[in-house]
């Protein structure tokens, strides 16, 4: 898919509820990079072996890792080339001082935000598929009960509050996450500018 048009995306949506896939999917219609922190941070703690201890506890127990550690990472690959054409953010930012942040990250570099994705999945359906994932083998090591339901009340308090955010700057973009995932990724595709 060829286009004029930068579009430069951030996923919201709670554990569960399909964002990285839906992310995945629009990086590939769109060719611009998904960029995954969670997937970043999982990547660090295998092979970092600085930054790797230092966020493994805070991994395991479902909590955020520091807004400086996060921001610099970020900020860091939004500056790659590949970047230049566009992106799609995947659970970033997750509280409202990261929004701050990336606001001005943005700003600095004249790169206006195109869409907030919201994908809205009801709790019983989040924990359902997150603990048959667990189940299937196909889990994370967060994927444990009492752990996922620290990432969703994690989610509801820090996060969830972004939505606000970037409906009051016009950038929200809100999508029913139930359903078959290509279902998902047509419902988005219909909101977006081609
Ligand atoms: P995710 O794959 O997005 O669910 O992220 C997995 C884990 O990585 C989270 O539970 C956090 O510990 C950490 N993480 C991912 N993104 C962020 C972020 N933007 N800020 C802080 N911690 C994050």
């Amino acid at each position: 898919m060829s286009s004029d048009i930068k579009h430069r995306i951030i996923f919201l949506g709670p554990p569960g509820s399909g964002k990285g896939t839906q992310a995945d999917l629009l990086s590939k219609y769109f060719s611009i990079p998904h960029i995954s922190t969670g997937a970043i941070f999982r990547e660090t703690l295998e092979n970092d072996k600085e930054l790797g201890p230092k966020i493994k506890d805070i991994l395991a127990a479902g909590n955020l890792v520091s807004d400086e550690m996060t921001v610099n990472i970020v900020e860091k690959r939004l500056q790659s080339d590949d970047c230049k054409n566009g992106f799609i953010l995947d659970g970033f930012p997750r509280n409202i001082d990261q929004a701050n942040s990336l606001a001005s990250i943005l700003e600095k570099m004249s790169l206006p935000l195109s869409y907030c994705i919201s994908l809205q999945v009801p709790e019983e359906v989040l924990i359902e598929r997150i603990l048959g994932r667990a189940s299937e083998g196909a889990g994370r090591s967060d994927d444990d009960e009492e752990i996922v339901k620290h990432r969703l009340q994690v989610y509801k308090n820090q996060t969830e509050p972004l939505c606000k955010f970037y409906n009051d700057l016009g950038n929200l973009v809100e999508i029913n996450g139930l359903g078959e995932v290509l279902e998902v990724n047509k419902k988005i595709l219909e909101k977006i500018q081609p």
